[in-house]
């Protein structure tokens, strides 16, 4: 399947439009010393590399050699992912994101995640993340939420993300693997899985958590052929 590039003006759009991050989420985030920073693997949408290039002023080509890699889906899929190892390319010395204005989505509305069950996509906030015990977290759901409902991503392509998404990866082993291979390195889904830990990570080792929540958490059900019908639950 080869995905729907989503277009530049939805990009520009998504990122004049969403706010969820302000001081006190930077705050919050630094506190936290940018534990999703080191444990996550970084997935563009369909086309946003064209985006982000674009914004840097570089080619393509350019863009996916320095700062991505490639997983093939077992149906051929392609999916572009920040490179893989243990720290995102675009983490600077001073731990800030080099990309903040045209960040990849994803990263942009992180705690904000989704399953999929039943064939519906279901958006939550990632408890993982110190954000999600947090107030400023509302400002998440508030905008990020519609706004990802109308950038129609299909479903499969979301399906395809979800098999390793919330799996929890040795980072080491991954980053040693990767140099055997090109700067934009292809890595299928079998041999991305065989670098997971047997052991998942439940809690943030970064970070000590209160177990309180200080906000109740939404649900989203939406429709099955695209991101086209969010509504906020609760
Ligand atoms: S895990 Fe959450 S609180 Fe920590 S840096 Fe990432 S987004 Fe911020
Ligand atoms: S692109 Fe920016 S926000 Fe996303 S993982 Fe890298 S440093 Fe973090």
């Amino acid at each position: 399947m080869i995905p729907k590039k989503l277009s530049l003006e939805m990009y520009e759009n998504f990122h004049k439009m969403f706010s969820g991050s302000n001081e006190n989420t930077f705050k919050i985030c630094k506190e936290c010393g940018g534990a999703c920073e080191h444990n996550k693997i970084g997935t563009l949408l369909p086309g946003e590399e064209e985006y982000m290039a674009e914004k840097m002023g570089i080619s393509v080509s350019d863009f996916k050699i320095r700062y991505l890699d490639l997983l093939k889906m077992d149906d051929g899929t392609p999916i572009q992912v920040l490179k893989l190892g243990k720290l995102c390319p675009f983490l600077n010395e001073d731990e800030a994101c080099e990309c903040r204005d045209f960040k990849p989505i994803f990263c942009k509305i992180y705690p904000v995640v989704f399953t999929i069950k039943d064939e519906k996509i279901d958006f939550r906030i990632d408890h993982w993340c110190r954000l999600s015990r947090k107030k400023e977290c509302r400002l998440y759901f508030g905008t990020a939420i519609p706004l990802l409902s109308s950038l129609e991503i299909p479903v499969e392509w979301l399906k395809h993300v979800t098999s390793y998404d919330d799996l929890c990866f040795d980072y080491d082993q991954l980053e040693k693997y990767r140099r055997r291979k090109n700067k934009h390195a292809a890595f299928s889904l079998e041999e991305l899985l065989s670098l997971k830990k047997v052991e998942m990570e439940t809690t943030n080792p970064y970070i000590e958590f209160s177990p309180k929540v200080e906000e109740s958490v939404f649900y989203i059900k939406l429709g099955q052929s695209n991101l086209s019908a969010g509504r906020q639950l609760s």
